[in-house]
């Protein structure tokens, strides 16, 4: 199932060149263009599924399958010290492109490449508020 304008499809169908990681019948892996680090790399579903909001379950338990395959390949290959593993979903989440990817981006210095910014607000928020919290979400699940 391909989108049309969709630049991640046209990667799958080899309409545009990557450099390709790894594929199989559910998932394609390519090194990221922007290497944010060395080896980074997106995983992405062969299915066209714009976001994780939009993600069949059967997708997200293919894609992520692969995960540690792919890890253990870039852990292997280039010794780095840790791994993220990334997804970005709408614009102000720094969604560039819509066709759901994992990024896999591997840690060889602390200070360098990819970096979470953590901002805690745990003296904000009693364990009554977290409960309180926690059931609005859990209410808001749609099976
Ligand atoms: P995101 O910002 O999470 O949507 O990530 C999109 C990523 O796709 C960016 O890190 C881009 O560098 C990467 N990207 C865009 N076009 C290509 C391409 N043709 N080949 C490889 N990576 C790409
Ligand atoms: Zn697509």
């Amino acid at each position: 199932m391909t989108h049309e304008d969709c630049i991640f499809c046209k990667i799958i169908d080899g309409q545009i060149p990557s450099a390709k990681v790894y594929e199989d019948e559910h998932v394609y892996a390519f090194l990221d263009l922007s290497q944010v680090s060395k080896g980074h790399t997106l995983i992405i579903p062969k299915t066209h599924t714009k976001d994780i909001y939009e993600t069949p379950p059967e997708v997200a338990k293919e894609l992520f399958a692969k995960v540690p395959l792919i890890a253990n390949a870039l852990k292997k290959a280039y010794n780095p010290i840790g791994m993220n593993v990334l997804n970005n979903n709408e614009a102000p989440a720094g969604q560039s492109v819509y066709h759901l990817h994992l990024h896999l981006l591997p840690k060889y210095k602390a200070d360098e490449g990819f970096s979470a910014v953590w901002v805690t607000h745990e003296n904000d928020y009693s364990s009554d508020a977290l409960q309180q919290m926690a059931t609005e979400i859990n209410e808001s699940i749609e099976n």
